[in-house]
């Protein structure tokens, strides 16, 4: 369904495939339903970050000067509403001077098509890291419409971190922005006919706020 060239990461740390199974289990609370969130949003957006840009820097330690690297220029989050919140906290925890653009895209309950209801990036973005949350890449549909955004907004380096993803949704972005890295710990087998994951997790931002 996908080529093989296709930038796709899998994520497979132990850690984080510890808390999938925590998120996949349909006895898990809201509670434990975030913990386990922020745990694997953790992993994978370390994972995505792989390749931030980065300066020397020296720093004096109590005994003498040690040199290292710090994350240098400008990061920017974009969680896609709502559910890409339950995946922020940890990105923010990671770079905390990182800032965050927000988009709201709404599903259609009986087209799975998304419609954009809210958009509010930082600017300027062109030279920054941007960083997509999207825990479930389902028929790709708010992927695609939000690097579309993020693109028209001057963007041009964007990676994607979800939590699940499904063969049709790494082909729309792979057909439409085959240059758009994907970090996942997970690729599901496929979707239903109401365009849910197999086997998935259910509704994320359901699961994540209590609103099953
Ligand atoms: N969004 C979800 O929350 N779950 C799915 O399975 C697909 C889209």
């Amino acid at each position: 369904m996908y080529s093989s060239f296709v930038p796709v990461h899998l994520v497979s740390h132990p850690v984080a495939q510890d808390a999938l199974v925590t998120l996949r289990d349909v006895q898990t609370l809201p509670g434990e339903f975030r913990r386990a969130a922020r745990r694997i949003s953790t992993i994978v957006v370390a994972e995505a970050l792989r390749d931030v840009p980065t300066e020397s820097r020296t720093v004096q330690t109590p005994l003498e000067p040690a040199e290292g690297a710090a994350v240098s220029g400008d990061v920017v989050i974009v969680p896609v509403l709502r559910a890409g919140l339950g995946m922020l906290d940890a990105a923010l925890e990671l770079v905390p001077t990182a800032r965050v653009g927000h988009l709201g895209l709404k599903r259609d309950d009986t087209t799975a098509v998304a419609s954009r209801y809210y958009a509010h990036l930082p600017e300027p973005i062109r030279d920054s890291f941007v960083l997509l949350i999207d825990p479930m890449l389902a028929t790709g549909g708010s992927a695609v419409a939000s690097l579309d955004l993020l693109l028209d907004a001057g963007a041009t380096t964007v990676r994607l971190a979800c939590i699940v993803a499904a063969p049709e949704g790494i082909a729309a972005v792979e057909a439409r922005h085959p240059a758009v890295h994907i970090y996942t710990p997970a690729i599901d087998r496929a979707l239903n006919a109401r365009k849910f994951i197999l086997p998935g997790l259910g509704d994320f931002g359901d699961r994540l706020y209590g609103t099953v």
